[in-house]
């Protein structure tokens, strides 16, 4: 399918392809939707075999935004944008690069860490323009997401626990964590808090050595191990689709909740779910921690400001159940069914005319 009938079919409203011989940049910047306000979402850094694959990712992707920004209550449209490079080729040359191109969009985006790209690749950005988040807590942003992210992931837990058991209290609860990365081991950490009892696997050393020394109660599985634990909460913080037909029958789990972005292999996976008793927090929900986190960064970030808001996954998610419940459809559509119902509501209310003549009246002569 060609690009405009990509964007057509998936609804988004600009691809800018970008280039820089001088430092070898390639990039693609997907603005999907700006109802509600400029497209924010980070930018991943990937060496993609093809234009294609890296094509496919950013419009994915920036329509992911668009509905996670929506449902999260912020006034922010989705974009998201991919460089295709090797990790080991950044440098500060091609940050500034982006930066500039990200400037010439005069605010339409705004974009921040994701996958390869660190605090210090988001400082190179900021030397060019305004119009990124994430920016080192030292020049007044709000630095590494991810301990917002988990705190996000959590209350979404405590709620799924709130609508499985009756009772938020997750003492004596068991949770299976996927990947104890930058998100997992915040989790992990806050859930031994809570007095839960946590199991976990990962496939890299220094991450299982962490958890060891940070959480020494936890139990170690092996990674084929985790979906068959008996555990109350399976939660997957490493990579998307890790539900899907092959993981599904062999969980145990009564709830699904984690920070993994896509966990659902397919939409029907969730329909799957629904009708296996599991109960489905979505990820795009209870995963918006740290786009929250950084989006108070225009308003001047304060970690009491951020938390504040990231507490409110707690009664969204139990909304969306309320939502699915109700019309008796997957948690996953009834999160779609939130995010679009914001969405098309200030749509609306912006079709009014607010008196500023910004174009020609018809039969105006030009000057
Ligand atoms: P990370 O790379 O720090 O951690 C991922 C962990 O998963 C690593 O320790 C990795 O070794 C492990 N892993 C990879 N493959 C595995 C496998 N097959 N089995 C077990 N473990 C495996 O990433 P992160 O920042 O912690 O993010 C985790 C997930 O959450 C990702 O899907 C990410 O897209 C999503 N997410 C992260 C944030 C954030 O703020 N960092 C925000 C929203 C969503």
């Amino acid at each position: 399918m060609l690009t405009l009938e990509k964007m057509y079919s998936m609804g988004h409203e600009e691809v800018i392809f970008v280039q820089d011989k001088s430092c070898g940049l390639k990039a693609i910047i997907g603005i999907h939707d700006t109802t509600l306000g400029p497209a924010l979402g980070g930018t991943r850094l990937w060496p993609y075999a093809s234009e294609e694959d890296a094509l496919v990712d950013v419009l994915r992707l920036s329509r992911g935004m668009t509905y996670k920004n929506a449902i999260s209550g912020l006034n922010l449209g989705g974009g998201k944008a991919v460089i295709i490079a090797d990790p080991k080729d950044k440098n500060e040359a091609l940050f500034r690069s982006f930066g500039r191109f990200i400037e010439s969009l005069n605010g339409r985006y705004i974009t921040a860490e994701d996958v390869n790209t660190s605090v210090d690749d988001i400082e190179h950005i900021f030397t060019e323009t305004n119009y990124v988040t994430g920016v080192a807590q030292a020049n007044g942003g709000s630095g590494n997401p991810s301990p917002y992210t988990a705190l996000g992931v959590f209350r979404g837990i405590e709620a799924s626990v709130t609508k499985a058991f009756g009772k938020r209290d997750l003492k004596g609860k068991t949770i299976a964590i996927q990947g104890v990365g930058s998100v997992g081991f915040e989790l992990a950490k806050l859930l031994h808090e809570a007095g839960a009892t946590i199991v976990y696997t990962d496939v890299n050393e220094r991450n299982i050595q962490r958890m060891k020394e940070g959480v020494p109660s936890a139990k170690f599985v092996a990674p084929n191990e985790i979906f068959s634990v008996a555990c109350d909460v399976y939660a997957p913080c490493a990579l998307g689709a890790s539900v899907n037909d092959e993981t599904i029958p062999q969980l145990k789990a009564k709830i699904v909740c984690g920070a993994a972005n896509n966990q659902l292999k397919e939409d029907r996976h969730g329909l799957i779910l629904k009708e296996k008793g599991i109960l489905y927090a979505p990820d795009y929900l209870v995963n918006a921690g740290g786009v929250m986190n950084v989006s108070i960064e225009f308003e001047g970030w304060a970690d009491s400001k951020s938390r504040r808001m990231v507490d409110t996954i707690y009664d969204k998610t139990l909304e969306v159940f309320k939502i699915a419940e109700a019309q008796n459809i997957p948690v996953n559509k009834a999160a779609d069914v939130m995010a679009e119902n914001r969405i098309t509501a200030m749509r609306q209310i912006k079709t009014s005319y607010l008196g500023k003549v910004s174009h020609r009246m018809p039969g105006q002569k030009r000057r």
